[in-house]
């Protein structure tokens, strides 16, 4: 179609173009880039097994044991990595977006060796494939939400970018992790497949507010020294991801904010001062398909979207995400959740354990359930369809569309029916609050 017909026939008031989800499937210019988080995965459990790290076959055992608990066996962390190979073989890489320790693991050298099987267990499935890990909160030689020290950074380095048996994946996985340990985990990756993009990845354990901060030194930590040095020298090069595991704003599961507020300032002017050049953030950490829009003067400036778990517990089934990526700019086209959907039938006692066979389906794509925001920011999954999706959704006003409502809690809960009723409640409230991420907001 001409321009002057297609201007013509948007004058005269007929649709403007749409995006349909098909453009985003194997078209060039595009890939696919597969995002996993929050393994907690507990090698240990059930408690008492093996310490061996053989891993014999228990699966049924394992698959009881990791319903509804915080932390993940061997038994579901193979079956997500396995249902992502299935519906993802070859992701141009794959983003982790931290908590890969379980939440009770003892302080010692368990901690490492979970991290090197993890790893290993990447190298098996996906060779060649490289790895961008973050650290998240249980991702420390310690407690939670400690500061991960240099011995356990040590071993984070090893089991990601070390020498290990699969030679083609340690090939490719040529990340700066050079300043890895002296950096508190924080490093700058290329990404490939994406021309232009470096990957910012940082500890963003270290920004967050006192009552989770309790455990830590008292040792300032500064979202200028963490991310500015690594932000300025990636944005020289091109185009940025952020990439990190606590988002700032509201976590409504321990009604806390998450970061300090100054460092969540600090992080709006940042994003808004670069917004020209971060196409994408990614955190996680919640558990949920959620997202937040980084709003300037109400002008939405970029948006970090939250990779939901692989462990379940949180109202959440476990699952991962295939993204995908324009290739000259690492804007996402798509986003697309699969979750293990069956996983709550084990509930029911008289289930034959033993029999289990994990249902991972596709829960939905952002363009195929958003169609009206998808097709209001363009065609993309970015901050503009994310704020057209809150106006949609008429923040402050009870008087929600209930399918399009419905439809919302179902793409942030990935599919599991259990809702919180606190957030189903509060809803309207929420989507000023949960959502939003904005200076000077207590
Ligand atoms: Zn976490």
């Amino acid at each position: 179609m001409t321009k002057p017909i297609l201007a013509a026939l948007m004058f005269f008031g007929l649709p403007a173009p749409s995006y349909s989800s098909e453009v985003s499937q194997n078209v060039p210019g595009f890939t696919k880039v597969l995002l996993m988080s929050d393994f907690h995965f507990d090698p240990e459990k059930p408690r008492g097994r093996t310490k061996d790290f053989g891993w014999p076959d228990r699966a049924a055992e394992d698959a009881k044991d990791s319903f509804k608990s915080q932390d993940s066996s061997y038994f579901l962390v193979r079956s997500a990595l396995q249902a992502a190979q299935a519906n993802c073989s070859n992701p141009a890489f794959i983003v982790c977006g931290g908590d890969f320790l379980g939440h009770n693991l003892p302080t010692n050298d368990l901690r490492g060796k979970t991290e090197a099987k993890l790893a290993r267990l990447f190298a098996d499935l996906f060779p060649g494939v490289k790895v961008v890990p973050t650290l998240g909160n249980n991702d420390t030689g310690g407690i939670d939400y400690s500061e991960p020290g240099t011995t356990f950074l040590g071993q984070f380095e090893t089991a990601w970018c070390g020498e290990v048996p699969n030679a083609s994946f340690n090939s490719k996985r040529s990340l700066s992790f050079t300043n890895l340990v002296q950096n508190n985990g924080s490093y700058l990756a290329d990404l490939p497949g994406l021309s232009n993009v470096t990957a910012v990845v940082f500890n963003s354990t270290l920004v967050c507010n006192p009552p989770l901060w309790a455990q830590l030194s008292a040792r300032t930590q500064d979202l200028n020294q963490i991310l500015g040095p690594l932000l300025a020298s990636a944005a020289k090069r091109g185009n940025v991801w952020i990439i990190f595991h606590i988002p700032p704003g509201w976590d409504y599961h321990n009604h806390n904010k998450m970061w300090r507020a100054n460092e969540r300032d600090t992080f709006v002017d940042m994003v808004a001062t670069n917004a020209d050049k971060i196409t994408a953030m990614f955190a996680a950490h919640t558990h949920k398909n959620e997202f937040r829009v980084v709003y300037t003067n109400n002008v939405p400036v970029g948006f970090v979207s939250q990779i939901p778990g692989v462990a379940a517990g949180h109202h959440n089934n476990p699952s991962f995400q295939i993204a995908t990526v324009e290739c000259a700019t690492g804007k996402i086209r798509d986003l697309q959740t699969y979750c293990l959907t069956n996983f709550s039938d084990l509930a029911d006692t008289k289930a034959n354990w033993g029999n289990f066979k994990a249902n991972w389906v596709e829960e939905g794509s952002f363009s195929n359930t958003f169609p009206q925001a998808y097709n209001l920011g363009d065609g993309y999954y970015d901050e503009k369809s994310l704020n057209e999706l809150l106006r949609e959704l008429k923040p402050g006003d009870t008087n929600q569309n209930a399918e399009l409502k419905n439809a919302f809690l179902r793409w942030c809960y990935t599919g599991h029916e259990e809702a919180s009723n606190d957030e189903a409640t509060h809803f309207s409230n929420y989507l000023n609050t949960l959502y939003v991420i904005k200076q000077g907001d207590e």
